[in-house]
């Protein structure tokens, strides 16, 4: 016990500083506020759906959520059911397996509905292609208005083709 309460007096706390301002950043995050509240009246509701990915792009999503890029900030939540939601982002190429379910996903999210293809397989198929496996890019399955490339892409750039369908709706 001794040994370690000794330890952890040595070690300290480490942790990273915290971020600077960035302007530029604020900027966009008040453009994406502005267009979403035109567009929607209220908050976006943001239903993931992972079709087939490996989860990198799904780590990257959750990054999204965490308190740096206050979107819930921004009027923008996931939501557990297509039935609430305003919007999918579907990641991963789309396997056979899930081609029927992301289907039944897409038909039960409301209309006016926005469908976001995040990573490069979701755009592509990215490395997996086509094959007896995978139906390949979402746009193979279910409209899209938005791709974002990357593999996976930064949450910075999700939330760039999350503003950028809601401003073709805008
Ligand atoms: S784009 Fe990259 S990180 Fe995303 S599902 Fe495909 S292989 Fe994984």
């Amino acid at each position: 016990m001794w040994l370690l309460l000794k330890q952890i007096a040595r070690a300290g706390i480490p942790a990273e500083a915290a971020p600077g301002a960035n302007d530029a950043w604020r900027t966009q995050r008040e453009q994406l506020h502005t267009d979403i509240l035109r567009t929607l009246g209220r908050a976006l509701c943001i239903r993931a759906v992972d079709a087939g990915s490996c989860n990198g792009c799904e780590l990257e999503i959750h990054a999204l959520s965490n308190p740096y890029y206050n979107i819930e900030g921004l009027g923008i939540k996931f939501v557990a059911s297509p039935r609430h939601a305003d919007m999918l982002l579907v990641t991963g190429p789309v396997t056979k397996n899930m081609e029927a379910a992301l289907l039944q996903t897409y038909d039960a999210t409301p209309h006016p509905k926005l469908v976001v293809a995040i990573g490069e397989c979701a755009c592509s198929g990215g490395i997996f292609g086509e094959n007896y496996a995978t139906c390949g890019r979402v746009a193979n399955v279910i409209p899209v208005d938005v791709t974002v490339a990357g593999c996976p892409p930064a949450p910075v750039d999700i939330l760039r083709g999350i503003l950028t369908a809601v401003s073709t709706r805008a």
